[in-house]
Formats: C-alpha cells, structure tokens, sequence
C-alpha cells in the first residue's frame, strides 16, 4: 500500500510518499520518497505507524494570583491518547504557587509523559 502525506516539521511542506506492507505484526515501511531530510524521513516513518503529538492547555489554581496555569506534555503522546490525556488534566487543581516546568500529573492516563506547568502562579 502506498500512502502520501505532507511532512510539517518546516515550511518547505515536502510531499512525501511511504511504501507500506501489512505483516503479522502491524504495518511496516519499506520505502519513503520525497523527504528532503533525515528528521523528516524520520517523522514520516513515526507518522504512518503510530503518529504522536504534543498538547497544551491549562488547569485550574486554587490560591493563586491567577485562576490557570498553562501546561503542556513534556513529551509527544499516541494521537488515540489525546481525549483521555485531555479528562485527567480537566479534572486537576492544584495549590498555588505553581512554578515552571513543574510536575502537574506524571503519567496520565497511562502514557510516558508529564504533564508540565508552563506558567508561574503565585500565592495570592
Ligand atoms: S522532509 Fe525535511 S525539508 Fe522536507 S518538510 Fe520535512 S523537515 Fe522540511
């Protein structure tokens, strides 16, 4: 099976077509054309397996001189484990003061990331 798709790791937006064959064990590559460079060879080669993503949003502050405080994963998680990542940091509160880079929730919902503050919030 043939699949194309765009690579977004810079502006040049190459058109980059994979070479895929169905094994016992899932889908594997077996060719990739088109990517200008080895970073985009290899995001492509993640892409079509299992894509992965960062995301960002915020939880609420108890005490502090702000209600939220931005967050973000420290790592890219499997696409299919965005909505359940995205239930668990909904449901946290935390104590002010919050500082940078630290540790909101490890782990959530069961993935190799943390969720990470990436805004100060002091003691009201
Ligand atoms: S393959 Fe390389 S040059 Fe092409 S869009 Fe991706 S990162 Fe940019």
């Amino acid at each position: 099976m043939r699949k194309g798709l765009v690579c977004v790791l810079c502006p040049n937006g190459c058109y980059v077509e994979v070479e895929l064959r169905e094994t016992s064990s899932g889908p594997q590559v077996q060719e990739v054309t088109g990517a200008l460079c080895k970073k985009g060879d290899k995001w492509v080669r993640q892409e079509v397996i299992q894509p992965l993503r960062t995301i960002a949003s915020s939880v609420l502050v108890e005490g502090g001189n702000f209600a939220l405080a931005s967050v973000r994963t420290d790592a890219p998680i499997p696409l299919e484990s965005i909505s359940s990542v995205m239930e668990e940091i909904k449901r946290v509160r935390v104590k002010a003061p919050v500082n940078i880079g630290q540790v909101i929730l490890a782990n959530p919902a069961g993935t190799p990331c943390n969720i990470i503050a990436t805004r100060a919030v002091e003691r009201a």
